[in-house]
């Protein structure tokens, strides 16, 4: 099956007692055993729910997986992968993070002796330099949160796989519509769902996608020992913008063309960061392994200090000034002080996450009417 045919039908059969053509909120967090140990593949919520189970077999047919995981977050996503580690391991990362990976990363697991190394990953030898004896995790986000870097899934994958590493690709910003990593080498596709996924801004809610049962085993029981589970509403509305997937990211991209072409020679655009653009350092490699160049693009504006940053960035009035990312609706964000927040200044700075930018999350309303209003602010 292609893509669209995978979003609208993957593991959603009619329901079997009723025939309910949609996949019923299975809003209940026990079943009914027969005679103890003998039931129909559900136990409890925390393990198992066949909404939840509906969506898994969807994300996981999308990524060419075998083996799809839903969590409460992005974040419990993430958690459930490092708790494969211990003490005295070694993750060798991106220099160019979501705020939140960062932080989980620095605040929370290198507390319990787990080393980060952050390195620029789209040069796949420096990824390679950065190992040692102790590396357990190649950990990468292509293209970048906000620089939109473009990383080489292929060639970082060799170096897993030459060193026994277990890499993870965050494909967020992507999205399988554009581009899947288990085909290029990545032994975990990870997911904010919370984004395109889902796409309407309404759920929060995380994924894993794998090949390897044995992988799907180990984080299976820290998936149902610590329980960053999502409910049953939520997994339904997953679901069910799933299913547009593929419409909405074909608008996305092709909005994020128009917008970028607009704003590349705007006077008061000193940078603009899209990978579709020719002059972007990451395009080539990007147009060889992703399908299209995505709808985030990143500015920074000319001769702006942060006040006069945040008076544009709060002018908008199609664009709404937000956090995330992914939705129908387009969004603005200033990464230096919202989603960016807890990475330390120099070490933000250092990788463009300037004062002066912006983040859009180009949505799929009517290009006319976003172009007027970016033309409108920045003048
Ligand atoms: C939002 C985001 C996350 C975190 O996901 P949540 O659903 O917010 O917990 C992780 N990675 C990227 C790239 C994100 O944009």
């Amino acid at each position: 099956m292609k893509f669209a045919t995978k979003a609208i039908h993957a593991g959603q059969e009619a329901d079997p007692t009723t025939g309910a053509v949609m996949t019923p909120i299975y809003q209940t967090s026990t079943y009914k055993q027969a005679s103890p140990g003998e039931h129909k593949g559900f136990e409890y919520s925390r393990g198992t729910n066949p909404t939840r189970k509906a969506l898994e077999d969807c994300l996981a047919a999308l990524e060419n997986g075998k083996f799809g995981m839903a969590f409460s977050s992005g974040m419990a996503a993430t958690d459930t992968v490092l708790r494969l580690l211990k003490p005295g391991d070694e993750v060798v990362t991106g220099d160019d993070l979501y705020g939140g990976s960062y932080r989980i990363f620095t605040k929370v697991y290198a507390e319990y002796g787990i080393k980060f190394v952050f390195v620029n990953t789209s040069d796949a030898s420096e990824v390679e330099k950065a190992l040692t004896e102790k590396t357990k995790l190649i950990w990468i986000e292509t293209p970048t949160n906000p620089t939109l870097k473009i990383a080489d899934i292929a060639s970082i994958g060799r170096v897993a796989k030459k060193y026994d590493v277990l890499f993870v690709v965050d494909n967020t910003f992507a999205s399988p519509y554009l581009q899947n990593p288990l085909d290029l080498g990545a032994d975990i596709v990870m997911h904010s769902a919370t984004k395109y996924l889902n796409g309407h801004s309404d759920v929060v809610m995380g994924a894993l996608v794998m090949r390897s049962e044995a992988l799907y085993q180990k984080l299976w029981f820290y998936y149902n020992a610590v329980g960053g589970t999502p409910g049953p509403q939520d997994a339904f509305l997953a679901l069910r913008g799933l299913k547009t997937l593929h419409v909405r990211m074909k608008a996305h991209c092709e909005n994020a063309r128009l917008v970028a072409a607009f704003l590349k020679d705007h006077p008061k655009v000193e940078k603009i960061y899209w990978p579709g653009l020719v002059d972007h350092p990451g395009h080539d490699l990007a147009k060889k392994q992703m399908r299209d160049f995505g709808g985030m693009i990143s500015i920074v504006l000319r001769d702006a200090d942060l006040q006069e940053t945040f008076r544009v960035a709060s002018r908008f009035q199609v664009f709404t000034l937000a956090e995330s990312l992914g939705g129908v609706e387009s969004l603005v964000n200033h990464p230096a002080s919202m989603t960016h927040g807890s990475i330390p200044k120099d070490a933000r700075e250092k990788v463009g996450v300037v004062d002066n930018l912006l983040r859009l999350s180009v949505g799929i309303e009517d290009p006319e009417d976003l172009i007027a209003d970016l033309g409108r602010v920045l003048r």
